[in-house]
């Protein structure tokens, strides 16, 4: 079978071995055990690389027959590095099972530059894509709508009555900075200045690590 995917993480096991996570387009997050030939580039199996893969399933797992890079995304500044290295992180814990919205949207932000808003734009896109969207208007707990709270543990924003110790202070106008990093087209993003994005950006990663835990 040949599927794209798109390289997350990549360890050197030695002997020209490698250890490769990648999402695939047509399996989802897959783990291969590649060999690189001596005449070749490792870069397709580099992180962040888009690859072309013909695979074998070889009980429960993959066999790579032949690969060939599609589209290198080597970092070439220390904010794509930066970029690029927090987009994988966030989704190596998680199993992500093949998904073809996921892919191109994780495929297209794979291939940005990461000038804010970019990642908390993506975390944002994900989360919705995924059914993981924290809620953002009404108190979790209650339902009302004068929050001051974000609660990672309850998944959503919280009223003051409701708010635990250990949860980030919010307000309105943060949860509508984050609804419009949801549903806006990044390209529009980009032109317009947000306040609260490394508060979002928290919540955002918290709020995915504490549901790809379970
Ligand atoms: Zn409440």
């Amino acid at each position: 079978m040949e599927t794209e995917g798109i390289v997350l993480r990549s360890r050197d096991l030695g002997d020209r071995l490698r250890h490769i996570s990648v999402y695939t387009e047509k399996l989802g997050k897959i783990d291969l055990l590649v060999k690189v030939l001596s005449k070749e580039f490792p870069l397709k199996y580099e992180p962040f690389s888009l690859t072309l893969f013909k695979l074998n399933q070889k009980g429960d797992k993959w066999e790579v027959l032949e690969s060939k890079l599609v589209k290198e995304n080597f970092p070439k500044s220390t904010e794509e590095l930066t970029y690029r290295a927090k987009v994988a992180k966030a989704i190596l814990p998680l199993q992500l099972p093949p998904d073809r919205k996921t892919y191109r949207l994780i495929k297209m932000y794979m291939g940005q530059g990461g000038a804010p808003p970019t990642y908390t734009a993506f975390l944002m896109k994900f989360l919705f894509l995924e059914g993981l969207m924290p809620r953002l208007f009404r108190c979790v707990e209650c339902g009302s709508r004068k929050i001051t709270g974000f609660s990672v543990e309850k998944g959503g924003v919280v009223c003051e009555k409701c708010k635990g110790e250990e949860d980030l202070i919010w307000k309105r106008e943060v949860s509508e900075e984050a609804y419009r990093l949801t549903k806006e087209p990044l390209e529009q993003l980009k032109k317009k200045n947000f306040k609260w994005l490394n508060l979002i950006e928290r919540a955002a990663e918290r709020h995915l690590k504490f549901r790809a835990d379970r």
